[in-house]
């Protein structure tokens, strides 16, 4: 049967990530990406489509493009995880054997767990930033609104870019109050979190935004149902299990996510479905030959392309330190590090950059604190160009 020296299972944005850095520094290396989809996304930039900056397609790029030249691609999708054999089964029903694994499938949209979400999304007003498919309706949708209600959601987390539920609703209201709708409109947001941001620092500015922007908040509330017709969200208030109906005009839903089947199924996943590694050597407890980064892993940071990319350079040299035999007293520590560009209008952006203690790590030598121009281009130019000239070549 098969066998691979490295089998990383995913190319997304860890996937590719990893590939290319072990392609570069390991000689001879035998590296094989199993990864069922022709196209990869640059998922940042939904949210500058949902707000009609840039088009969808300049968010993709065909996989076959950013495979590293020697690494093999196995176009085909993990159905399970042997780890006791060193092995994992494809959907053909074939197993591809590895001396080391790495797992970074991502996570999955579950639609379904709102009862009526899947049919209502992209008609009527409901829309979401949260697939390639549907965030081009979101700006067809805030063009199209006119006043009323503006509904903003953010499910209980984790969930993958925890600023992304927000950061659409400031660039909508910021269109709105250029067309007039704004002054006819209520804008509300429910999350299932107890506030705006979990770092301080951050959610201070974040909370002068709300203010500014006249914007109601509700925490702790997790959206349950869209009721199409009627055109109202129903919330549970998650300390008294309360249920509470909210008309609508507009609503942007971010939807519940979780760990992909096969992973919560499989002997590597810790109780809430995570691939569970160590938090700063990303090597698994159970399994020595296993490591996992990105949004699949137990990793208890942010869920962001920004943590992966730091995450990945510890990857690869504790990888590398196994394969040579050396001991983990020379692993590289991952620190927590992630970031969140958050979006708080056209041309401005808050840069939330923080690490395990939550505590504030900035790369910039000024108030990144503050709403800023710069940073809003660093987001709309900078970033998408860091990706795919330098993450995507492995080069972090
Ligand atoms: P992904 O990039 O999602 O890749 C997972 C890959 O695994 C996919 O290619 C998938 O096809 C593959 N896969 C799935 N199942 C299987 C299987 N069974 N077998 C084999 N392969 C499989 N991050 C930021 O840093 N900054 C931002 O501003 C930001 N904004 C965001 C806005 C939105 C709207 C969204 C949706 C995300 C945003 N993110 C942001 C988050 C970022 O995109 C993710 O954290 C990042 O892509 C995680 O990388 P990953 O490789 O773990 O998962």
């Amino acid at each position: 049967s098969r066998r691979h020296r490295i089998v990383i299972v995913g190319g997304g944005t860890a996937g590719i990530t990893v590939a290319a850095q072990l392609c570069r520094k390991l000689d001879g290396a035998d590296v094989a990406i199993i990864e069922p989809s022709e196209q990869h996304y640059y998922q940042p930039l939904w949210t500058l489509v949902g707000a009609g900056v840039v088009k969808k397609e300049s968010t993709v790029r065909r996989e076959q493009g950013l495979i590293p030249a020697k690494a093999t691609w196995i176009k085909d999708r993990v159905t399970e995880l042997r780890p006791a054999d060193d092995a994992v089964v494809l959907s053909d029903g074939s197993a591809v054997g590895y001396d080391y694994l790495i797992v970074c499938p991502g996570l999955v949209c579950n639609w379904d767990q709102v009862d009526g979400l899947t049919e209502a999304l992209g008609h009527g007003g409901v829309v979401s930033n949260y697939a390639y498919e549907q965030c081009e309706k979101t700006w067809d949708e805030v063009q199209a609104f006119t006043g009323g209600n503006a509904v903003f959601t953010m499910p209980p987390p984790p969930i993958k870019c925890a600023g992304a539920p927000q950061k659409i609703m400031y660039l909508a209201d910021d269109h709105w109050r250029k067309t007039g709708a704004r002054g006819k409109a209520t804008v509300s947001y429910y999350a299932g979190t107890p506030g705006i941001f979990s770092v301080k620092a951050f959610a201070k500015t974040l909370n002068e935004v709300l203010a500014r922007k006249e914007i109601q908040t509700h925490f702790k509330h997790k959206l349950v149902a869209v009721q199409a017709g009627e055109k109202t969200a129903v919330f549970e208030n998650l300390d008294t299990g309360e249920h509470t109906s909210v008309p609508y005009d507009f609503l942007h839903v971010t939807p519940p996510q979780g760990a992909p089947e096969f992973l919560k199924a499989s002997p590597l996943s810790d109780p809430a479905g995570w691939c569970a590694v160590d938090k700063h050597t990303l090597r698994s407890p159970d399994f020595p030959n296993v490591f996992s980064l990105g949004d699949a892993s137990s990793l208890p940071t942010s869920k962001t392309g920004a943590a992966v990319r730091k995450e990945s350079g510890v990857l690869v040299h504790n990888l590398m330190a196994v394969i040579s035999g050396r001991p983990e007293s020379t692993f590289k520590s991952y620190d927590g590090y992630a970031s969140c560009p958050l979006t708080t209008g056209y041309g401005k952006l808050v840069l939330a950059e923080f690490n395990y203690d939550l505590e504030p790590t900035p790369s910039f030598p000024f108030d990144t604190t503050k709403e800023r121009w710069s940073m809003y281009q660093l987001k709309r130019y900078g970033l998408p160009a860091l990706y795919w000239n330098a993450m995507m070549k492995g080069r972090v």
